[in-house]
């Protein structure tokens, strides 16, 4: 088996692949395959049940919050928020540009309504976050939409940017349920499940009941969260086995890691191994973030040249790493490091390119 250093969809708990594996033979209590028992089974109404509570204990979120399992990925928010929160407004949006994933979010948002981008990370490469002080965030701002960890770049807010006042949106795609969240400060989480939590097929908002106080009129009804909220997330038909998956990565979670703040520990560690090669390279490899803004999840470097780049990657490919090349659109290196891959795996890693550095 090769070591998983992909981007997404990425790795996943052995335990979780292997009883994944098992339900797809048979569900002892159905009797029946997994990937043939119905959405509207008592099986797997419980299925979503333990999913949510299992996100609500690791997050120790308050009531006051629905947990949906929608479809239509991450991108799909990108239209939905602003659809609910935007469309029909007096009032602009507040949106960060910091990498690739939120430069995607802000026209689709612009579609609905007036946007500002407070900060635009293009100019500095998209290499650093910015600092509060650069941020310039309105008061009365429909809302703030920031994503906390940039997939491609490997930048990572470590801590909580806006206003209290401003309702916060934030894209976790990919450092959901990665580290303690305080996530009783946002108004909307999402995040799709090809990272941290499953295969993809499956998307997970979290969003403040108020938010849906006022919504537009014009919406289509899958595109309206009340729908959602109503049916129990199983509007249409959701995604059985990838919801069953992310349940398994959420007891796995709770019971195997035991919570939030050891899977942020075990996460920082693995994080300070890889980056500590890279800083010790002198300057053989060369980390893309700048260092207060680097990623714990997605660690992004480059070599002197992209034929020794080449070259890198169809070495580490014959010694059994996988998914090592950066994004298509940045190139380089890209090691992403999510929950479930192991310390033993970084530490390979690390040795593997030391090895091709003395070469
Ligand atoms: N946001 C982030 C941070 C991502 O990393 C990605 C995909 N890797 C997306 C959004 C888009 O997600 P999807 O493919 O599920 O629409």
């Amino acid at each position: 088996m090769r070591f998983n250093f992909s981007g997404g969809p990425g790795v996943l708990p052995e335990t979780v692949l292997q009883q994944a594996q098992a339900a797809i033979a048979n569900v002892p209590e159905v009797g029946l395959p997994l990937l043939g028992i119905s959405h509207r089974s008592d099986w797997f109404a419980a299925v979503l049940a333990e999913t949510e509570a299992n996100i609500r204990a690791l997050l120790d979120l308050p009531d006051d919050y629905h947990v949906l399992f929608l479809q239509g990925g991450a991108s799909l928010q990108f239209s939905m928020i602003p659809m609910l929160l935007l469309r029909g407004r007096d009032k602009s949006a507040d949106y960060l540009r910091t990498g690739y994933w939120s430069a995607k979010a802000i026209p689709e948002a612009a579609r609905e309504g007036r946007v500002r981008v407070i900060w635009d990370g293009e100019r500095a490469g998209f290499r650093r976050l910015p600092n509060d002080g650069e941020l310039d965030c309105a008061a009365d701002a429909a809302y703030l939409h920031y994503v906390s960890n940039e997939t491609v770049e490997g930048l990572q807010f470590h801590r909580v940017i806006g206003r209290d006042d401003v309702p916060r949106v934030c894209d976790m795609s990919s450092d959901f349920l990665s580290a303690p969240c305080d996530a009783h400060r946002y108004a909307l989480i999402y995040a799709h499940a090809q990272k941290n939590l499953g295969p993809a097929g499956a998307t997970v908002v979290i969003l403040r009941r108020d938010l849906l106080d006022d919504v537009p009129p014009d919406l289509h009804t899958s595109l309206d969260y009340r729908s959602h909220v109503k049916a129990k997330s199983i509007y249409n038909t959701p995604p059985v086995f990838a919801l069953y998956v992310v349940m398994l990565v959420t007891r796995w979670l709770l019971r195997d890691i035991g919570g939030l703040s050891r899977m942020g520990e075990i996460n920082a560690a693995k994080a300070a191994r890889l980056y500590g090669a890279i800083d010790a390279s002198d300057g053989f490899y060369r980390g893309h973030a700048a260092a207060p803004d680097r990623s714990t999840m997605n660690v992004v470097f480059n070599l002197g040249s992209p034929e020794l780049e080449a070259e890198f990657l169809a070495h580490a490919q014959t010694a059994g790493f996988s998914g090592l090349a950066g994004h298509r659109s940045l190139g380089g290196i890209r090691a992403s490091i999510y929950n479930a891959m192991t310390q033993d795996a970084v530490d390979a890693l690390c040795e593997f390119m030391d090895d091709f550095r003395q070469r």
